[in-house]
């Protein structure tokens, strides 16, 4: 069976003629995959359709966002009823205290939120505010994680155990660039020895703390207090971008699930229901050093903007009903487990990685636990299983580093559905 795509390859030559590559952001493209990507035109649920009226079973959600599933009736009645009031009017407005509230509530670190319009910016401004804060400039990244485009955070680290960031795109200084040290993920001992060298000048360390850009990775056993206890040796800032972990491996993020406080985080993604936004909060005292109560200047035309607001706050008053999380982890280790099984049918040894909704089936033989060995995976066995999943109606991100999300629309005919062609697209592989 091959789906007829015709009409999306067509609007996509069209989009390359008026936007780079085609494409709003690079990750859409399909181009590791050696594919043309999908023009969407409605999306409902678990379910997607394309402008060839193909249906898809949607396990990207938009990059993680839509955790209750598309066109969410509450969601898109909410935006309608916040529509009809006005769309922004550069005012504070009610929904964005009972939006910061229930993030207070929620995320153990946050007594205070700020609202931005994406996870770059949320990203950006805390590094900006550890700065500002400590007085320090130099900051810790660690390889393979993502962070958005800002320039601090587009650092290129390589292998090795630490290496003095180099810029990892054209355009970002080097001088910018040098301020990142690049350490491995789940290398407790890597970060230490920064530490013991540029202790002092360090502002923060900032990570995923379960990470879904260099696929699912969970972090070892005493890894993420590891950090914790460094960061407070050397006052330096402990940083979660929980911008895709944040209520979705838990409400309250991988802080509340393994129990590590860090001193900022950083949100985005579900926060905003679907539509753009970021947010970052922490500590009462570090926060109340951000504009207009101090001197760490960060703004935004559209900050707190109330269509966002609606959409955000509808989301996670669906997500904060009793047992959702539980069904989201059924429904994800249903899957999963039908993956094993075929995994071990097909005699194919491949290993799967998953932190509640989120999870990963990495074409490597032997356990992923940082970049060097998601680095290892065979990329062209996961193209030929991409493509033999979307022709069966299954979307996934185009990438062997991309996480797959589950939503609560997801049913058990979609699971098994999934199951079934994924037997398939592995039998492909082996072939
Ligand atoms: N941080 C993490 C962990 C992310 O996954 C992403 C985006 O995928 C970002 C930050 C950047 O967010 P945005 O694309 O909204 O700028």
């Amino acid at each position: 069976m091959s789906l007829d795509r015709k009409k999306s390859n067509e609007l996509f030559q069209e989009a390359k003629e008026v936007i780079p590559g085609g494409v709003n952001s690079p990750v859409r493209a399909f181009s590791s995959v050696g594919a043309e990507p999908l023009f969407i035109e409605e999306a409902e649920g678990s379910k997607m359709y394309d402008a060839d009226g193909n249906e898809y079973i949607d396990y990207v959600g938009s990059w993680g966002p839509m955790i209750v599933g598309h066109s969410h009736p509450k969601v898109t009645e909410a935006i309608q009823g916040a529509v009809a009031k006005g769309s922004s009017f550069g005012t504070p407005t009610t929904l964005e205290t009972e939006m910061a509230k229930l993030v207070v509530e929620a995320v153990p670190s946050i007594e205070k939120v700020r609202m931005v319009n994406s996870g770059t910016e949320a990203t950006m401004s805390a590094l900006r505010l550890a700065r500002g804060y400590t007085g320090k400039d130099k900051i810790i990244k660690l390889t393979g994680c993502y962070h958005g485009h800002g320039d601090s955070l587009l650092i290129n680290a390589g292998s090795g155990v630490t290496t003095l960031g180099i810029p990892g795109s054209p355009g970002v200084p080097e001088k910018i660039a040098k301020e990142t040290i690049a350490a491995p993920y789940n290398d407790l001992d890597a970060v230490k020895d920064i530490f013991d060298k540029y202790g002092d000048d360090i502002a923060a360390i900032i990570l995923e703390p379960v990470t879904g850009n260099m696929g699912v990775i969970r972090p070892k056993k005493g890894y993420l207090e590891g950090l914790r206890k460094v960061t407070n040796e050397y006052e330096s800032l402990l940083i979660f971008d929980e911008v895709m972990t944040g209520f979705r491996v838990a409400y309250g993020g991988v802080q509340e699930k393994y129990g590590v406080t860090p001193d900022l985080t950083c949100l985005g993604k579900i926060i905003g229901g679907g539509l753009p936004v970021g947010a970052y909060g922490g500590k009462e005292e570090i926060m109340n050093h951000i504009a207009p109560d101090g001197p760490v200047y960060q703004a935004g035309t559209l900050s707190g903007n109330p269509l966002a607001m609606t959409a955000g706050i509808e989301t996670l008053k669906l997500l904060g009903e009793p047992g959702v999380y539980e069904q989201l982890e059924e429904k994800s280790a249903k899957l999963n487990e039908g993956i094993k099984d075929n995994l071990e049918k097909l005699g194919l040894n491949c290993y799967q990685s998953r932190e509640g909704a989120m999870f990963s089936l990495f074409f490597n033989e032997n356990p992923v636990v940082d970049y060097a060995t998601a680095q290892e995976c065979d990329t062209d066995s996961f193209a030929i299983y991409f493509r033999k999943m979307l022709e069966q109606g299954i979307y996934l991100g185009c990438s062997q580093f991309e996480a797959a999300f589950m939503s609560l629309a997801h049913t058990d005919k979609d699971i098994q559905k999934t199951i079934e062609a994924n037997y398939n697209a592995l039998k492909a592989v082996k072939e």
